[in-house]
């Protein structure tokens, strides 16, 4: 679960790290009370789940009302990338004197956490990867001692932050290790984390992936996933307790169980086409949550086709054929289907579908025979 700048932020500040006051908006005119609120000059900040806003124009200094009002108009409804500004972010803005890099994430090949940390933040952490990795320390951090203030100091200087502020940057780095530890981050990014010319170290940016399966551990950040910039329909199937994730292909997937959809989209790949999605209907399918799950999938305007993967176990594959024709009598589907039943009662579910005779169905015998058929019929490949 990916976190706003200033929920991040928020985070930050609950374990000590030091950040600029502000306020979260929807409005212009809010806008303008928020910088009233926390003091010229403010910035104006596009708060939208992608980097590279300050380049895109999502981030403005204002020195006075007049400026609040144009950014925050200019911002608000922007299109980054592809996501749409709702809210903008009115802080206090903070002089500048340098500009570092740090971050924590799992490292999984190494079965730890990596905390990495340079002085050429504010730029693409990749580029400085790529043409100067001297310049980028990178630190595992043994899980069961933890980071100590010492290690902290020795990442601080092995990466030449100015030496009047080692401290400073060692407390970030701890109090930052201290949010990914206990807010179960996955990722916890701050770039930039700035020098001020009073000699203070503060975050001025954050990225902060949340895992979601730790969520219930938390339940003062479950509302940050209400965020209305989610995918509304990955939000929509949130609220149908549905396992789905958008992907960027046409073609789209729905198995039950994780492992099942997983290695449906690595078949689908492999046989040349582009998966839109990650739909998992779960354990105990029955016919409803087919409904819904074939209702989330056409949602997407970009599928052309569909490849239904059931392996059936506890799921009976005559309810999944049930659940699949009574969806067909409700939505009318102009998309070609191929279905896969395999496993508890396929006979009968393949059975149950031969006498429905629906329109633009395909049946498959296996997993690879029902990708190629599936990324012929998305290329448009005689869908009868
Ligand atoms: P990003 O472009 O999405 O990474 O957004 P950031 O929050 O990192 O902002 C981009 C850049 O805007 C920063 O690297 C800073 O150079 C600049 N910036 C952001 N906030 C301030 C501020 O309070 N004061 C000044 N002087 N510059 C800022
Ligand atoms: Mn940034």
């Amino acid at each position: 679960m990916d976190l706003l700048e200033y929920q991040g932020k928020q985070l930050f500040a609950r374990h000590g790290l030091r950040v600029s006051s502000g306020r979260a908006v929807t409005s212009v005119q809010d806008a303008v009370a928020a910088a009233a609120e926390v003091g010229y000059p403010v910035v104006v900040k596009a708060q939208v789940l992608i980097g590279g806003r300050g380049k895109a124009g999502g981030v403005k200094l204002a020195a006075d009302e007049q400026e609040t009002r144009l950014h925050a108009s200019n911002i608000l409804g922007m299109d980054i990338k592809g996501h749409i500004v709702r809210t903008v972010w009115i802080e206090h803005a903070s002089d500048i004197a340098s500009e570092y890099y740090a971050s924590i994430l799992l490292d999984r090949s190494a079965k730890k956490p990596l905390l990495m940390f340079s002085v050429e933040g504010g730029v693409d952490i990749e580029e400085v990867a790529e043409k100067t990795p001297e310049k980028l320390i990178r630190h595992h951090i043994d899980p069961l001692a933890g980071l100590s203030r010492e290690e902290a100091l020795q990442v601080a200087r092995q990466g030449q932050a100015d030496e009047d502020i080692l401290e400073g940057v060692a407390d970030a780095l701890l109090a930052l290790y201290e949010v990914w530890l206990q807010e179960d981050a996955t990722l916890a990014e701050i770039n930039p984390l700035i020098v001020t010319p009073e000699r203070e170290v503060k975050a001025l940016d954050s990225k902060v992936s949340l895992d979601g399966n730790a969520l219930y551990r938390h339940p003062e950040n479950q509302s940050l996933s209400d965020s209305e910039n989610e995918d509304p329909l990955e939000r929509r199937a949130k609220e149908e307790g549905v396992q789905y994730v958008k992907l960027d292909g046409n073609i789209g997937i729905l198995g039950n169980g994780a492992g099942l959809v997983m290695s449906t989209l690595d078949v689908v790949a492999q046989a040349g086409g582009a998966p839109a999605n990650f739909l998992d209907a779960g354990g105990g399918s029955n016919a409803e949550t087919i409904k819904q799950a074939v209702d989330l999938i056409l949602a997407n305007p970009a599928v052309t086709a569909v490849l239904f993967n059931i392996f059936g176990g506890i799921t009976r594959c005559d309810e999944v054929a049930e659940g699949l024709i009574a969806a067909f009598g409700e939505i009318k589907p102009t998309v070609p289907f191929v279905v896969r039943l395999d496993g508890t009662n396929d006979a009968a579910g393949r059975r149950l579908l031969a006498e429905a005779n629906l329109p633009n169905v395909h049946s498959a015998a296996t997993m690879n025979e029902a990708a190629e058929k599936v990324v012929a019929l998305a290329a448009g490949g005689g869908g009868s």
